[in-house]
C-alpha cells in the first residue's frame, strides 16, 4: 500500500489548509501506523489577492492563477490535485482540462455522502460566491438530483461576512455560532434534511452539536475522498 503525493492549492485561506494538511496527516497515521505522513505539496497563495479579485468579480485572473498553481505543483511531482477551497470550485473545470492528474471535486465528494446518508434536500453555508452562484449548487442538482436551499438574503450577507470577516481571520466568536446555528434552524424550518459547510473554513466555528440535522463538512469530506483515491495498492 501506498499513497500517492497530494498537491494541495491553499492560502484560501490558510486557516483552512492547516485544517487539510492536519486532517491528511492524521489520516495516514491511523492507516499506516508509526511515523507514516502524507506526501503532499502545498502551493499558499495570498489570500489578500484572491479575496480582492473575487470581489471584483474577475473570475478569468482567478482562474488563471488556478491553472497556474496546478501546473506548478503538477510539475512538482503532484499525483492528484485538491483545491482547498469551495468557492475556487467555481473553476474547477478548467483546471482540471490543464492539467493531465485527477482533480478530486469538494461538491462530489460532499455530494455522494449526502447520497449515502439518503438525502434529498439540503441547505447550503458558503460564501456569497457559492450560495448565489449556479457552479456548486447546480452541480449538485444537475449531477447529484439534490435540491439545494440557500439562506434569505440577509443570512446569506451575515454567513459571508463571519467568513471573510472572522474565520479566515482565525476567530472563532459565539455570537457568530449562534447567528449560524439561528440559520440552520431557518433551513431546517423550511425543509433542509442536512446541512453543508459549503466552506472550508466554517468546520472551524460549527460541530455536530450545532444543528439538529446533520452536518456534511466539506473540509473533512474532501480530505476523505482524496485519500480514497491517493491510497493504492502496489503491485
Ligand atoms: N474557504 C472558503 C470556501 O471554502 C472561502 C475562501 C474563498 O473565497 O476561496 O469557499
Amino acid at each position: 500500500m501506498r499513497c500517492k503525493t497530494i498537491g494541495l492549492i491553499g492560502g484560501m485561506s490558510w486557516e483552512s489548509s492547516s485544517e487539510y494538511y492536519r486532517l491528511l496527516n492524521e489520516t495516514i497515521r491511523a492507516r499506516f501506523g508509526g511515523l507514516h505522513s502524507a506526501p503532499c505539496l502545498l502551493l499558499s497563495v495570498d489570500f489578500a489577492e484572491i479575496a480582492a479579485l473575487q470581489r471584483a468579480g474577475d473570475w478569468p485572473a482567478l482562474t488563471a492563477k488556478m491553472i497556474s498553481c496546478a501546473q506548478r505543483l503538477e510539475q512538482g511531482g503532484a499525483e492528484l490535485l485538491l483545491i482547498c477551497t469551495n468557492t475556487m470550485h467555481r473553476m474547477a473545470e478548467e483546471v482540471q482540462a490543464a492539467v493531465s492528474i485527477p482533480l478530486v471535486h469538494i461538491a462530489d465528494a460532499t455530494a455522494k455522502r449526502i447520497a449515502k446518508a439518503g438525502l434529498k434536500r439540503v441547505g447550503l453555508l458558503g460564501t456569497l460566491y457559492t450560495m448565489e452562484q449556479d457552479f456548486y449548487r447546480g452541480r449538485l442538482a444537475r449531477d447529484f438530483g439534490l435540491e439545494v436551499l440557500i439562506p434569505e438574503e440577509a443570512d446569506r450577507q451575515s454567513v459571508h461576512q463571519v467568513i471573510f470577516s472572522e474565520l479566515c481571520l482565525g476567530q472563532s466568536l459565539d455570537a457568530s455560532r449562534q447567528l449560524y446555528r439561528d440559520i440552520i434552524q431557518r433551513l431546517v424550518d423550511r425543509g433542509a434534511e442536512g446541512i453543508i459547510l459549503g466552506c472550508t473554513e466554517i468546520m472551524l466555528l460549527i460541530t455536530d452539536a450545532d444543528s439538529p440535522v446533520p452536518l456534511f463538512d466539506t473540509t473533512a469530506l474532501h480530505v476523505a475522498a482524496a485519500l480514497d483515491e491517493a491510497i493504492v495498492t502496489e503491485v
